[in-house]
């Protein structure tokens, strides 16, 4: 199989937040694997920026540290790692303060991609582009990657991207979405648009409902008190399951390219129904196996939903009547992202004496497994009369690369390089963000204001008994979690 990794041009990528969990976790570990895959140029330079005092050496041993703990053992090779950490510098500076910005203006070169990663604190983008464009640090062509949570509500959303663009135009601007970053993301675009297959079926004529779910199993445990202040809808619904809707249900863009594609996401997103309270549940997990969520946030009073599930209605020609009911929850029984198109069954069945032909259904995978399958119901083979039967044809992504093929890169690999070939795509823009909270807000303030309280659920479980129901009064139900 031909190599599809292609070199990117040489970089300086400043690392603002390069001693935090997130640098450790995500960034700084799919920036060796792209430098494994032979993707990132022998004299690219990833600069690390934080208030801690250490030197490259301190920076190195971080690193290295990091590597250790987050690639996976089969990847981790003493020469290679060797090579990178010699491509790896590091600088002192705080965002707030006035000292290093001359120094760092010095290390960056002419003539390479600059790009300017901010995986800190959002208080601190505005004072960082500030400052890097008050140095002389960026140009017209460099770019700022920021990291999620952008805003909590409208107002601040707004603040964040007037403070970006203050000192930076929107085509420099990468709003990180990791969930935009997945295979299964991308795929479900060339599915759609690649294919004459299902377009002409992707619509209310055919389809019944939609169903978006991101399951996880872990509790807030750890970060119990910032989740508390934000909860699943600002947290999930507002970004992650929102784009996927987004990508799900938008219309054909006239060519591949981030404008056009963002301009029919952000159409997607102004027709958006307004929230009606009973569409929506909200449960907050109970002392099970692990303590309960209140424990967890240190907030017996705490109202924060650990849990949410809405049925969505879009109004435009495409969609109406079709609901989109999406589902997100902490210590479910099972890590689950998938969407779900389940169409709707034939006008009319010839096969009454052969029982029930349950209709079609494309199952859109981001994880486990990325990949998709469709539900096909199809004769049981063999010589025992008309027999149906339901299979999948399943198109496992890595299965479908076969056994030379190259592993599927994680999300921020994908978005990393994306950003060095400077292509928006992947990205949120920022009328998108803004757009996605003027329809969060209202909802969110009206549960404050009635002082709503969430439903209890068990550890483990699919979430609260209530949210079954949203979907059982419309004489449907939600996937299974249990179900492979
Ligand atoms: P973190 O562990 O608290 O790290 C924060 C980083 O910012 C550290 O490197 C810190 O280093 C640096 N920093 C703090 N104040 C600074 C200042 N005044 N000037 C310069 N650097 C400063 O946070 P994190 O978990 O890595 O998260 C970073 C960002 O990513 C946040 O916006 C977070 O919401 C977002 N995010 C994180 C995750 C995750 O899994 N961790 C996931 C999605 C999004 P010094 O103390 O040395 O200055």
């Amino acid at each position: 199989m031909v190599s599809r990794t292609i070199p990117v041009d040489c970089f300086d990528l400043v690392l603002f937040g390069a001693t935090g969990d997130l640098a450790a976790r995500k960034i700084l570990p799919s920036l060796y694997r792209r430098f494994l895959a032979g993707q990132m140029p022998e004299d690219a330079r990833i600069i690390g920026a934080a208030r801690s005092e250490m030197d490259d050496q301190g920076f190195r041993d971080l690193v290295s540290k990091a590597l250790k703990e987050f690639v996976s053992k089969g990847k981790r090779d003493a020469d290679t790692i060797d090579a990178f950490l010699a491509q790896c510098h590091y600088i002192t500076i705080d965002a707030t303060g006035d000292a290093g910005w001359s120094q760092l203006k010095g290390m960056m070169r002419d003539g390479v991609v600059k790009a300017f990663y901010f995986s800190v604190a959002p208080s601190l983008f505005g004072a960082l582009a500030e400052r890097l464009r008050g140095h002389g640090i960026a140009c017209e062509d460099s770019r700022l990657v920021v990291e999620k949570p952008f805003g909590t509500d409208l107002a601040t959303a707004k603040q964040l991207n007037a403070d970006l663009a203050a000192s930076f135009d929107e085509h420099q601007v990468y709003r990180i979405d990791h969930f935009l970053g997945k295979e299964t993301v991308q795929n479900l675009m060339a599915v759609r648009f690649a294919n004459v297959l299902f377009e002409p079926l992707w619509n209310e004529r055919y389809i019944d409902h939609v169903q978006i779910t991101v399951a996880e199993t872990v509790g807030v445990e750890g970060r119990g008190a910032y989740y508390d202040k934000s909860g699943a809808m600002r947290d999930m619904v507002q970004n992650h399951l929102m784009q996927l809707l987004c990508l799900t249900a938008m219309e054909p863009p006239t060519r591949f390219e981030p404008d056009m594609l963002r301009d029919e996401k952000l159409k997607v997103i102004h027709a958006l129904d307004p929230m009606a309270p009973s569409d929506i549940v909200r449960g907050q997990y109970k002392a099970g196996e692990q303590a309960s969520y209140v424990e967890h946030a240190e907030n017996p009073e705490s109202r924060t939903e650990s849990f949410i599930a809405l049925k969505v209605g879009i109004s435009n020609w495409r969609w109406k009547g079709v609901p989109f009911y999406l589902r997100t929850g902490k210590r479910m029984s099972r890590r689950l992202s998938e969407i779900v198109v389940q169409f709707k069954e034939t006008p009319h069945s010839i096969f009454e004496r052969e029982g029930h032909v349950p209709a079609n259904a494309l199952t859109i995978r981001l994880q486990p497994d990325e990949g998709m399958d469709l539900s096909m119901t199809i004769k049981e083979p063999g010589p025992g009369g008309m027999r149906l039967v339901n299979v999948p044809l399943d198109m496992t992504f890595a299965d479908a690369l076969g056994p030379d093929g190259e592993e599927i890169p994680d999300a921020y690999e994908r978005l990393i390089m994306d950003v060095i070939r400077g292509n928006q795509t992947l990205f949120m823009r920022g009328d998108e963000v803004e757009a996605a909270w003027a329809w969060t807000d209202p909802i969110i303030k009206g549960w404050v204001e009635r002082r709503a309280q969430p439903y209890k659920y068990a550890q483990g479980t699919s979430g609260p008994e209530e949210a079954l129901a949203l979907m059982h009064r419309d004489g449907r139900r939600w996937r299974d979690l249990t179900e492979e």
